[in-house]
Formats: structure tokens, sequence, C-alpha cells
């Protein structure tokens, strides 16, 4: 058969969709396009842009492996320092005359062995191969309590952050006390004449110092790169600690929560510290990591909230017992659906669609493809290793996968590929009765379970998913 090289469109121009590009144009292959539906790339970066953002993965595991970057300034970089290198890599590789700015896929469509690909722009066009690079949390997860809507001053989502705001003097409520609360609390108490934390569920932290690395420091990694390369290996092997924690009960869950307890002894009132005692297991949920969160939980101007929310007013929040807690500004601190699709209509082959699919369950063959989507790939698709480790790195790992393929159909192996239903039903089948040992299923209610409580995580090493997607298994797939 003769090769050619396929057209790709990528979705997404957030850290893995342009990693996908970058590695294309290694390649020699410009014939994608990226599209973006905000203006800017960055994704998550991009959005979330709340005081106090950073990322809770060490700053030399966050970032390309080709791609390094000496200048740093903490060990946890703050978000925009992490979306100004992105905005710098597009800018240095040349990606963004591949990008597709504000341009939202609306439909993906697979027939006639392509890739039908229409824009909310009314555009159509037609693609080989299709990259889903969506990130899986996107979808903002609004509370459903009673008279949000009613509520005065100003309200908005962590990731949907009011730039123009003076939070100066304000009295600002925050609800949830996950990993987006935690980091926020701090700067917002900082500036807040008053700020009340609203918390459902109580958490482990776990202390991370986040120091600054001074300016000798960096040029010492400038003119040595051998030192950033030895960070980033060193902080890889922590994240690959963390995933292990979660998959068994031994040294290292227990060191985990030991840090945590003590953490959370720093804490001096012993009412607030029962307060804010979590009664699951740490990692249960994704670990947070902060040192700054019960400090500043501890500030004469800071409050917690446990009693419940009945519901809320123009004035503020009045909580179970009756009292309203007035309000200038409410922070909604409460997650994302981890949506795995991204683009809202999927349609496979003989018409199937990707959510109705996976209403039963999401399923996929080692997260990266799926029966009855050929050429459909996904990037920390659903079961990928999310936990505490560098997602660039399991990026990476999925796109020297989707290279591979893209490789084969050059060579003319293939025109398209799908995995086979009876080994993605078998791995999933593996899968899920692998998840009996981990920490996830412990009872705790996390965004990583599904509905029917199956985790959305990866049950293995880090090191299996690596192996794993190694090489394509062509016996695994139906070709065409
Ligand atoms: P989250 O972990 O899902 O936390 C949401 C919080 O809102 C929880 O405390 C939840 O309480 C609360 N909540 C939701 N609905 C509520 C309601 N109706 N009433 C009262 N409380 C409600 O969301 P997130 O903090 O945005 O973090 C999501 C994920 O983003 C993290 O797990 C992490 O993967 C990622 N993230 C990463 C970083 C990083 O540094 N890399 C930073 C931020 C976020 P319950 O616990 O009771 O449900």
């Amino acid at each position: 058969m003769q090769g050619k090289t396929p057209r790709i469109a990528i979705i997404g121009a957030g850290m893995s969709g342009m990693l996908m590009a970058i590695k294309l144009k290694k390649a020699g292959i410009d014939n994608f396009t990226i599209f973006e539906k905000a203006s800017k790339v960055g994704g998550t970066w991009r959005e979330n842009r709340y005081p106090g953002v950073a990322c809770d993965v060490a700053s030399f595991s966050y970032c390309y492996e080709f791609e390094p970057n000496p200048d740093w300034t903490h060990r946890f970089s703050p978000g925009p320092e992490i979306q100004q290198y992105f905005e710098r890599v597009a800018v240095k590789y040349d990606l963004l005359r591949f990008i597709r700015f504000n341009t939202v896929v609306t439909d993906a469509v697979f027939t006639d062995g392509q890739w039908h690909i229409t824009t909310d722009g009314g555009d159509s066009e037609t693609y080989d191969l299709v990259v889903a690079a969506t990130g899986p949390l996107r979808e903002r997860k609004y509370p459903d309590i009673a008279g949000l809507a009613d509520f005065a001053g100003h309200c908005f989502h962590t990731a949907d952050w009011d730039d123009e705001l003076d939070l100066a003097g304000k009295r600002i409520g925050i609800i949830g006390t996950g990993s987006s609360a935690v980091q926020a609390v701090a700067p917002l108490a900082e500036k807040a004449a008053h700020l009340t934390v609203f918390q459902r569920t109580a958490q482990w932290v776990m202390p991370t110092p986040n120091p600054v690395y001074s300016a000798f420091n960096r040029f010492l990694k400038r003119r040595i790169p051998l030192i950033g390369w030895i960070t980033r290996k060193f902080y890889d092997w922590i994240g690959e600690q963390f995933g292990r924690a979660a998959l068994h009960d031994g040294w290292r869950r227990k060191l985990i929560g030991w840090a945590c307890r003590q953490n959370l002894a720093s804490v001096k009132d012993p009412v607030l510290r029962e307060k804010l005692t979590p009664h699951d297991e740490p990692m249960c949920r994704r670990m947070i990591v902060s040192e700054t969160f019960y400090p500043a939980m501890q500030r004469p101007n800071v409050a917690l909230v446990t009693e419940g929310i009945e519901r809320i007013e123009a004035d503020g929040i009045r909580s179970r017992d009756g009292q309203l807690h007035k309000l200038d500004v409410l922070v909604l601190a409460t997650g994302f659906y981890p949506n795995a699709w991204g683009i809202k209509n999927v349609t496979g082959v003989d018409g199937q669609r990707l959510d109705q699919v996976w209403q039963a369950g999401t399923r996929t063959y080692r997260s990266i493809t799926l029966p009855g989507f050929p050429n459909y790939f996904m990037l920390i698709g659903p079961n990928s290793p999310i936990t505490n480790l560098s997602l660039i790195d399991i990026a990476d790992i999925g796109v020297d996968y989707i290279m591979q393929c893209i490789g084969k159909i050059q060579a003319g192996e293939f025109n398209t590929l799908m995995p086979r239903a009876d080994v993605t039903a078998a791995f999933n089948e593996e899968l899920r009765s692998a998840f009996g040992g981990t920490v996830w299923i412990t009872g705790c209610n996390s965004w990583y379970l599904d509905a029917d409580g199956v985790p959305a995580t990866w049950p293995w090493v880090p090191a299996r998913y690596r192996d794993d997607l190694k090489t394509v298994q062509l016996e695994d797939y139906q070709l065409a």
C-alpha cells in the first residue's frame, strides 16, 4: 500500500495539544491544524488565574523535557509563570500559524474513512486523524445551592476569575476546600477584610515548602543544564512515589499520611483542628499540597463554616444554623466535571456517538483509543495516571504513541486503526479488577470516581503506563 501523511486535527492548544504539534513539526509534518476555543494557548493555565494558582507538581518536572526552563522562580511554579512558559514555547516552535483561535469544534463525524470536523463558525473540513487534547477538567461545576442567582455581589468560579475586581477590604466567601480553594485561601485572606471558607468535606493537606530559587541558583542552572536535568529526574521520582503510594498500603502511603497528620497538628485551636480533620484516608482524593493553607485558616480575619449551606441570599450565605454570613464577593471553588470527551458531538462508525457509548461507563483502549472511532486519539484520556504526577510526562507518552501510528500510516501499513472491541473489553475488565487495593476506593467521594464508583485513574504503577504505550501492538487493532 502506498503511504501518505495524514491530515491531522488537534483539538486544544494547551500543554498536550502543543506537545503534539511540536513533535509533528519535529517529524517534518506540517499538515495539521490546532483548533482552540480561546484566543491564547495555555489551556488550564490560561483559564485558572485565581490568586495563588500554582502547579503542585515541581516546576522542573512540569515542563517539556526538550524545553527545560532554568529560570523557574519557585519549586512549584505560580500559574502565570507556567502560562508565560507555554506562550513562549508556542512562539519558539512557530506553532501560532497552525492554531485556529476562537474556534470551537462542535462536531467530529467519521464517514468515508475520514473525520469531518465542524466548527462553531460553520466551517467543515476533513482530516484523517483527530487528536483530542482537550484536558480532563474544563467544564465548571457550579454548586446546586438554592438562591445562587440571587447573590447581589460579585460571584464567579475559580476558573473564571474576575481580574478587574479589587479584593482589598472586601468580605469574601469561598465555597469548597479542594486544590483550587486551598491555594486561593492565603492570598485572599491577605487582601480581604474577612474571608469565610465554606467547607463541606475536610481534606488532607500535605505540607510542601515552596522556596524561591535564588538568582545564583538560576544562574547555575543556566550555565550547567545538568543540574536542571537532575532536578527533573529527582522530582519525577517523587511523582512516581506518589503514584505508588495510592496503589498499595505500604511505607509510601504511611509516610504521606504521617506528613498530613503532622501538618494538621500545626493548627493550634482544637475546635478548628477538629473541623479541619478529614474522615477519609490521605490520598483517597487528589492529594492537596500546601504550606499556606493552615496558617491562613488561623488568621483572625478567616472563619471556617462547616454547618452546611442552607441557601444563598442577596447579602451572603445563610448556613444551616441560621446565621447569615454577609459577603461582597463569592468565589465558587467547586471544581469541574471530569468530562473526558472534550468535543461535544463525536460520531464514529455506524453513527455511534461517543457520549452514548460512554453512558454505560467510560471505556478506552489503554486510555488513548477506543473501538468504533478509527484514528481518534485522546491525550490524557480516561484512566490515564492523573494523580500527583506531571501530566506533561503522561501527555508525552501518548504523543509518542500517536507518532508511531502516524509513522505506520506514512509507511503505508494502513490508513485507519481502531482497537478491537474484545481486546478493549478485556483491558477494562483487568483495569477494573485492579483497583482493589488502591486508596481511591476506600470510601471517599471525589471527582476521580465515576457514577459507578470506578476511579478515572490508572490502577497500576506509572511505569506500566509507559510500557503499555511504548509500542503500538497492531494485533490489538482493526486496520483498514
Ligand atoms: P475539587 O477538588 O473537585 O473541589 C471542589 C470543592 O468544592 C470540594 O471541597 C467540594 O466539596 C466543594 N463543593 C462542590 N460542590 C459543593 C456544594 N454544592 N456545596 C458545598 N461545597 C461544594 O475542585 P478543585 O479544587 O477545583 O480541584 C479540581 C482538580 O483540579 C484537583 O483535584 C486537581 O486535579 C486540579 N488542580 C490542580 C492544581 C495544581 O496545582 N496542579 C490546582 C488546582 C486544581 P466535597 O469535597 O464535599 O465534594
